[in-house]
C-alpha cells in the first residue's frame, strides 16, 4: 500500500497556544506525516481569521460557521455575511460549521440554538458546503432538525462524535461521516471505541479539534494537528487494521468530503 499522510479535518489553529506560532504547529504536523488542515470557525470573527489562516497557509483550509455557544445574538445578517465570506473564497472555505446543538453547557437557549442551527443548514446546503455538526448531549434534536431540512445531495460531518452504535447508524443513514477525536484514546471511552469498530471504512474521519482533547499521554495538556496521528493509530489498533491502512482511508475519506486536494 502506498504511504498516506493524514488529515486533521478539525482544529482551531486561530486558539491560544497554537495561534502564536502557526508556522511551527504546522511544522510538527509535517513531521508527523499530517499534511493538511482544516481550520474551524466558531463565530463571524474566527471564521474571519481561520480564512486568513487559510489563505496564508497552502495546506491548511477553513470553515465558516457559528457554534451553537454563540447562537444567541446571531441573525441572519451574521449568516449572510458569512455566506458571502464562503462564496467570495470557495477555494479554501470547505466546509460549514461548526455548527449544531449543545445541551451540555447551554450557553444560549435551546429555542435559539435550534433555529440558528436550521438556517446553517439552508446556509451550506444552498453553498453546497459540507456541515460539521457539533452535538453535545443533543443528538436527537440534531439529527430530528438535519432530517427535516436537509436538502438532497447535502451532507457534512459528525465532529467529536458521541454517540451510541444505534446513534451512530442514524447520523450514517442521513448520509453523514462520524469523525473520533483523542477522546478513542480515553480509557472510559468504550462507546466512543465501539463506534470506531462499527463505522463503515468509508465514513470515518479523524480530527483533533486542537487546542482541545489531547490523546493520552498527553491528556489535559494543549493539543495540535500533529496528534492526530495518535488518534489515527487509534484507530488502527480498534479496527484491528494497520496504520498506514488507518491514514489512507482517513484521508481518502476527508478528501472525498471536503473535497481537498490529493496531494
Ligand atoms: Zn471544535
Amino acid at each position: 500500500m502506498k504511504s498516506c499522510y493524514l488529515v486533521d479535518t478539525h482544529a482551531h489553529l486561530d486558539m491560544s497556544p497554537l495561534g502564536h506560532n502557526i508556522s511551527a504547529v504546522l511544522e510538527r504536523a509535517a513531521e508527523q506525516g499530517v499534511r493538511q488542515v482544516i481550520t474551524i470557525g466558531i463565530d463571524q470573527k474566527t471564521s474571519a481569521r481561520a480564512l486568513e489562516i487559510a489563505r496564508e497557509h497552502p495546506d491548511v483550509y477553513s470553515s465558516v460557521g457559528v457554534h451553537p455557544h454563540d447562537a444567541e445574538g446571531t441573525d441572519a445578517t451574521v449568516i449572510d455575511s458569512l455566506v458571502n465570506l464562503a462564496r467570495e473564497n470557495l477555494s479554501k472555505v470547505v466546509a460549514w460549521g461548526e455548527t449544531g446543538l449543545d445541551y451540555a453547557k447551554e450557553y444560549s437557549p435551546r429555542n435559539v440554538q435550534k433555529e440558528v442551527f436550521a438556517m446553517q443548514i439552508d446556509a451550506a446546503c444552498a453553498l453546497g458546503l459540507p456541515l460539521v455538526i457539533h452535538a453535545r448531549d443533543a443528538n436527537e434534536d440534531a439529527l430530528a432538525i438535519l432530517s427535516s431540512r436537509l436538502k438532497q445531495g447535502c451532507t457534512g460531518v459528525f465532529h467529536c462524535f458521541s454517540g451510541d452504535r444505534a446513534v451512530a447508524e442514524r447520523v450514517l443513514d442521513l448520509g453523514f461521516y462520524i469523525s473520533v477525536t483523542g477522546v478513542v484514546t480515553f480509557k472510559n471511552a468504550e462507546v466512543t471505541r465501539d463506534v470506531v469498530r462499527y463505522v463503515p471504512a468509508d465514513r470515518l474521519l479523524v480530527e483533533t479539534d486542537a487546542p482541545f482533547l489531547s490523546p493520552v499521554p498527553f491528556r489535559g495538556k494543549p493539543n495540535e494537528p500533529a496528534r492526530v496521528r495518535i488518534v489515527a493509530d487509534e484507530v488502527a489498533r480498534v479496527r484491528e487494521i494497520s496504520a498506514e491502512e488507518a491514514a489512507c482511508r482517513t484521508t481518502e475519506n476527508a478528501q472525498a468530503l471536503f473535497g481537498l486536494p490529493v496531494l
